[in-house]
């Protein structure tokens, strides 16, 4: 009886004592990470899963024919870019409007177009976003009475895309007008302003650099008669910076060879290190 309880005793206590070496290493590797991000500017690591979701060979072969960004990565940026693209398809509530059918295609490109974005960020699930609305074309918005090819409505956690347009700016790729890249980019812009998880930090901190940048009027005057960049990215903060990323995404070399400074916060806030970019 005395044996027995001494031995639940001396169990007790290795089990407190192990819980809190693993709450010092933890705290230890989470101090490390903040060091590293406010050094480097970026997570000191990206990808790590201990169980990888995985698409349909049919599902591949869309992306193949349909994703340049999936094509130009390596057979193990593929095998993570698969795992966070089912991840987010599962996650995410897709609905068309207007009688539009929305096939496995359709879907596979809308979320590719996100999860490309946010493949450089440890967090990629956009938690303020849950639905995904598909207009076949320019939808009518109550709010301001116009029609609309795209918006990102934060209040009902809701991407709303005209097909249509969306499609368009895939097709033509060096246009640098592409719906999906700029409705995203407000999606992840307003979810690193609610969030406080590293990717949010990295991104918020660079857009704060960024707009101390756009302070210098010369650069603002450079682009702006550069004509390089859309007059409309300077309607407002949120729009430049959805602009810019149009740019960043479709026009790499040109952007980097022009404005090499902006370029560079960009890919900083992204954490965007691929091939071409
Ligand atoms: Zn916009």
């Amino acid at each position: 009886m005395v044996e027995e309880e001494f031995s639940f005793g001396m169990l007790f206590a290795g089990t407190i004592t192990f819980g809190l070496f693993l709450l010092i290493v933890f705290l230890f590797l989470k101090m490390l990470d903040t060091v590293y991000i406010s050094w480097f500017k970026r997570p000191a690591w990206v990808h790590f899963y201990l169980y990888k979701k995985k698409l349909s060979e049919d599902q591949k072969v869309i992306l193949r024919k349909k994703l340049n960004f999936y094509n130009r990565l390596s057979s193990v940026g593929k095998r993570r870019f698969e795992h966070r693209l089912k991840c987010f398809i599962d996650d995410k509530t897709f609905i068309p409007r207007q009688d539009f059918v929305l096939g496995e295609d359709k879907k596979l490109l809308i979320a590719g177009t996100a999860v490309m974005l946010t493949f450089g960020m440890r967090k990629f699930m956009l938690p303020i976003l849950e639905k995904i609305i598909v207009y076949p074309e320019e939808f009518y918005s109550t709010i301001d009475e116009r029609y609309h090819k795209g918006e990102f409505n934060p209040r009902l956690k809701a991407l709303v895309l005209s097909w249509k347009d969306f499609e368009e700016g895939f097709r033509v790729e060096d246009d640098n007008l592409n719906l999906g890249i700029h409705e995203f980019t407000h999606a992840i812009h307003l979810n690193s302003i609610k969030r406080s998880d590293t990717a949010s930090i990295v991104f918020s901190d660079g857009f704060s650099e960024l707009l101390r940048l756009l302070r210098n009027e010369d650069l603002v005057t450079e682009i702006k008669k550069s004509e390089f960049i859309r007059d409309y990215a300077f309607t407002n903060e949120f729009e430049f910076l959805a602009v810019v990323v149009e740019n960043f995404i479709e026009s790499p070399t040109e952007f980097r060879s022009q404005f090499p400074g902006l370029y560079n916060k960009i890919q900083q806030m992204f954490n965007f290190r691929f091939a071409g970019y």
